[in-house]
């Protein structure tokens, strides 16, 4: 089970976007990294090719699981996520607040 998952709000806790939020829009689990939307954003100039117009373009990267903090829904706080054993299914759990994610 992962602590992160798609849609989650998180908030960058190091690097060029520190104290940034954004939702994970993709999870790469073996990588331990995620795409969060508006962070970790570059610029790329694009030359003029047969099926595209020339300009800047923006590029979203993958960040470090280790450079995100998780928002909780629940008390609105940075957080760690827990893993919580409920009989046979595992549950994400805010380590403040205690309350399922
Ligand atoms: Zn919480």
């Amino acid at each position: 089970m992962t602590k992160f998952k798609k849609g989650d709000e998180v908030q960058v806790t190091s690097g060029k976007d520190k104290g940034k939020k954004g939702k994970i829009e993709k999870v790469f689990r073996l990588e331990n990294k995620v795409v969060v939307t508006g962070i970790n954003m570059y610029k790329r100039h694009r030359k003029v090719s047969r099926s595209q117009a020339a300009g800047i373009y923006e590029i979203t990267r993958p960040v470090d699981i280790a450079k995100i903090q998780l928002v909780c829904p629940k008390c609105n706080k940075l957080t760690k996520v827990g893993i919580k054993l409920e009989g046979k299914t595992k549950q994400r759990i805010c380590k403040k607040c205690k309350g399922v994610i």
